[in-house]
């Protein structure tokens, strides 16, 4: 049987199929054997489930696509302070291989542009590290976001690197006012053979997924990276990760994504999805043409535009009220966030209880944060304080811990 959501991705697909604008670059020789229609997607939820639609199993190189990785990858070894130290969080403005800095540091403006990420691939194994041992760790890593061993485009890498005049010069600009060790010819090597892995759009689905969600690979289940990294990496994305274009992205896409030469593109949704397209022809800011109206009709139809005021989180986190019994049994479903707390606490306040003992059910809730689980808590002890018995059914310990601040507990609903 054919799956809904792999046709639904198809159908995506058939939509934005005849648009053939945009050219495909010429300054990697590699990049010139692509088949211009080329078109694949995929998506990989945070529960590890992935689907996907036409040309799924056609391996590319990364290309930008790696620069978030990358950045992670930075983040994770050597901290933010250090990573902030090399490239900075503000969209430049600017094409992704322009030979720009920041003008009070000398810095690159952002690890997305060409200039950043050259510097930011330069602290992966420390400093020292020779290209070999570096580019060794990067596969290793990447390959482990993917799931499978990654190779790389040997023939591209070389070709890429004899004619990296560009990013040639943006590495001697770099070691000149010390954001880089290494000589500009073996960062740039380094830097090459980053962006020559090769992937499918399968691959960068489950990599983005594994950002999407906090840094544990959905598939394997592996922790590959901490939940501040991951969101430290999709705000930059955010903000930097469409080159001139970002503004216009996240105001027709709205969510965090990255764009490469080869045609690739991979969005996330923080907590939900990640998503790679692939369609080889560019635009002149250097995104894929069929790869941005994939997104913008996904964005649309499935509602994914992370400033979407629609979506009312929160607004069915009290389940039912029973009052038909000796205790007036409130139950709560889903994840106490701040919103949902303060969506129970106004249902608690507009309530009249007609029983002695007031029991809150959070066997159904399967998260939530500090700030919601405290208002639960405070709310039950004023309504202690309003003469009521209070317990509670928490079978999971969900709310990490029943003590209250007067130093009481609440009792379980069971032990009584
Ligand atoms: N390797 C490419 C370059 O540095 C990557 C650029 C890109 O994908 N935008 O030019």
């Amino acid at each position: 049987m054919h799956n809904l959501i792999s046709d639904y991705l198809g159908e995506i697909l058939d939509d934005v199929r005849d648009h053939v604008d945009g050219e495909i670059p010429t300054y990697i020789t590699s990049l010139t054997k692509a088949d211009p229609d080329w078109l694949g997607i995929a998506m990989c939820t945070t529960s590890g489930r992935v689907y996907e639609a036409g040309d799924a199993e056609v391996l590319f190189t990364i290309q930008s696509v790696s620069k978030p990785f990358i950045y992670a990858l930075a983040l994770q070894e050597c901290g933010l302070e250090r990573v902030l130290d090399v490239a900075g969080m503000e969209p430049s403005g600017e094409a992704f291989n322009e030979l720009s800095l920041r003008e009070e540091d000398k810095r690159p403006l952002n690890p997305m542009i060409n200039a950043g990420a050259i510097a930011v691939n330069q602290l992966i194994n420390g400093e020292d590290s020779s290209v070999e041992d570096r580019v060794d760790v990067i596969f290793d890593f990447l390959s482990k976001l993917a799931g499978r061993e990654l190779e790389m485009d040997e023939e591209s890498a070389v070709d890429e690197l004899e004619k990296a005049d560009r990013n040639l010069s943006i590495a001697h600009m770099l070691r000149s006012h010390d954001v880089i060790v290494d000589a500009a010819h073996d960062a740039v090597d380094s830097y090459t053979r980053q962006c020559s892995a090769l992937v499918t759009v399968r691959d960068l689905a489950v990599m983005s997924g594994t950002l999407a969600n906090g840094g544990v690979q959905p598939v394997t289940g592996e922790k590959l990276l901490d939940p501040e990294v991951c969101r430290q990496t999709l705000s930059v994305m955010s903000s930097c990760g469409m080159y001139d274009a970002a503004g216009r992205w996240m105001a027709r896409v709205g969510i965090p994504a990255k764009s490469g030469v080869s045609g690739g593109l991979i969005g996330m949704l923080p907590g939900q999805l990640g998503i790679a397209t692939l369609s080889p022809r560019l635009d002149p800011a250097g995104n894929s043409v069929r790869g941005v109206d994939v997104f913008e009709d996904l964005s649309t139809d499935m509602g994914l535009h992370l400033m979407s005021t629609e979506h009312r989180t929160g607004s069915h986190a009290v389940r039912s009220v029973d009052r038909s019994g000796e205790d007036t049994i409130i139950t709560l479903q889903g994840v106490v966030t701040f919103t949902a707390a303060e969506e129970i606490l106004h249902k608690l306040n507009s309530l009249d209880f007609v029983s002695e003992r007031v029991v809150l059910d959070v066997s159904r809730v399967i998260d939530s944060h500090s700030m919601g689980r405290r208002m639960l808590k405070e709310q039950l002890q004023r309504i202690r304080e309003a003469g009521y018995d209070i317990a509670v059914v928490d079978p999971d310990a969900e709310l990490r811990g029943r003590q209250l601040s007067d130093g009481s507990q609440i009792p379980l609903a069971e032990d009584l």
